[in-house]
Order: C-alpha cells, then structure tokens, then sequence
C-alpha cells in the first residue's frame, strides 16, 4: 500500500546542508497501522510530509498504491492521501465555522452533495448537527480534533498521516480520539501511519512501529515484541522504558474509555 525506499531529504540553510533523513526504508500494508516513534527531531514529522506531497526535494523512492509520489500529483493522488496534525487550534482557521472548514476541501474537489456529506461525517466522528455552524473557539479540545479528523475524512482518502494527533490533548480526551480512529480505521478500511513519542497510544492503535533516531529508522518491530521489551536495540528500549513510567495514567484511562465505549 505505502512503500518508502532509500527517502533522503536534506535542507539547505544559509551555512550548509542539513541532512534530514537518511535512507529511510518501511513498507505498510493495506489496512495496516504502522507507527513511527523516536525523540523530537529525529524526522517523524518530515516523513509524513514527504509521503503526503508537502516536501518535493528528496529523493528515493515513495508510493501509495502503486503510484510514486515523485513528480507532479493528480487532485485525485491528494485526495487519496489525507493528515491530521498535533495542534487542532493551530490547523483551523479561527475565523471560519465547522461547515466552512468541511465544505472547502469539497470544492477544491469539485464534489457536490456538500450538505449530505458534511452532516454524514461530523455524525461519524461523534460531534452534535449543532457543532456545524460553530467557530473553533467555541469548541473543546476533543472538538477540534474531531473537527480536524472530519476534514480528512470527507474526502473519503484511503489513507491517514496522523502527526501525533492527540498529544496536545487531555488525557482521557486523547483516550476518546484514539477510539475514534480506531472505529473509523475499522469502518472505512483506512491505513494509516501515526507519529507519536507516546508508548500507550503507540500500543493501542499500531501493528507494528518503525524506530527512528536522527534521520534513520533503526528497526522495525511488531508492537507486542515492543510492549514484551525485546526490542533489538538499546536506543529503542532506552525510550520505551522512559514512556513506560510516563504512560501508566493514560493506560488506565485508554481501558475506561473502553469499558464505557
Ligand atoms: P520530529 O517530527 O521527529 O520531531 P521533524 O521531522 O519535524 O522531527 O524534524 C527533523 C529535523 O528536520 C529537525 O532537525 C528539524 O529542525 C529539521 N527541519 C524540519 N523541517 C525543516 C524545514 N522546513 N527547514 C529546515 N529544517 C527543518
Ligand atoms: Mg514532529
């Protein structure tokens, strides 16, 4: 589904080049999971953005479905591919209502039916028909998010980039978010790929995670050999065992929002 071989990307300061990433390689399945964690800097976030279009100037190799994702990308490849980022306050324009947010992606689509899907899916991520017309300061946290998370949907993408997508968020809000990508993933036979630095959210939603440090994965491993410590290197158990002792409360909370879901 996703294949990423040998992306290296470099930017250019003023002084120098500044390596970025260094012959990334990971292939994610259909309908698959697969997490990227790893200290801050260490290129999640830019990976993300290479896959999705952002960035241009690397090179390697990169396709989602077959098609590569060098060269110029058709309206239909970005609809494909669809990312939710950290900060929902920061990804929504304050000026614009729910209804303005969903409906611009349609247009640029040219799809119609905008009234039908915008109701549809803000019922799909669980906000209230009376969160439509409403601005994001009016709107929770968890909100937003879900604000945030109907804007990729409504594209109807077969994939999801999530850039740690709950992370600026309360505890058992980010139990509740979690869920919901959960449910839809399952709904929709999504695949996504999630950046996170967080073990539990990691655990809960990710069948496998790539480990990267400075620019370079250094091993990908199935979730459970993770959770088991048996992970190849010492980098990786190193910032398992510091999230472990961090993520207690958000594992309790990840089991309630379960039991009341
Ligand atoms: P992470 O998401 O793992 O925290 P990022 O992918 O955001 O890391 O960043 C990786 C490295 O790339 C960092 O050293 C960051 O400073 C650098 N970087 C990211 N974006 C840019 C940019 N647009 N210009 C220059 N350097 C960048
Ligand atoms: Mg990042």
């Amino acid at each position: 589904m996703i294949s990423v071989q040998n992306l290296d990307l470099a930017f250019q300061t003023a002084a120098e080049e500044h390596k970025v990433l260094n012959a990334i390689n990971f292939e994610v399945a259909p309908g698959e999971v697969f997490g990227l964690v790893g200290e801050s800097g260490s290129g999640k976030s830019t990976v993300l953005r290479c896959i999705a279009g952002l960035y241009r100037h690397w090179t390697g190799g990169i396709s989602v479905d077959g098609q590569s994702v060098a060269g110029r990308l058709t309206k239909a490849h970005h609809r494909k591919i669809q990312m939710v980022f950290q900060d929902p306050y920061g990804s929504l324009h304050p000026k614009h209502t729910v209804n303005t947010t969903l409906a611009a992606p349609l247009r640029i689509h040219s799809i119609g039916d905008i009234d039908r899907r915008i109701v549809e899916v803000l019922g799909q991520v669980g906000l209230p028909t009376a969160a439509r017309f409403r601005y994001p300061h009016q709107l929770s946290g968890g909100q937003r998010q879900r604000v945030a998370i109907a804007r990729a949907l409504i594209l109807e993408p077969s994939v999801l980039l999530l850039d740690e997508p709950t992370s600026a968020l309360d505890v058992s809000v980010q139990a509740e978010i979690l869920n919901l990508l959960a449910d839809v993933r399952r709904a929709r036979n999504l695949t996504y790929i999630m950046v996170s630095h967080d073990l539990a959210v990691v655990a809960h939603l990710c069948d496998r995670v790539g480990v990267m440090q400075q620019g370079r994965i250094e091993e990908v491993l199935e979730v459970p050999t993770l959770l088991a410590g048996e992970a190849r290197t010492d980098y990786t158990r190193i910032l398992f065992e510091a999230s472990r002792r961090y993520d207690r409360s958000m594992a309790s909370s990840l089991a309630g929002a379960a039991k009341t879901a």
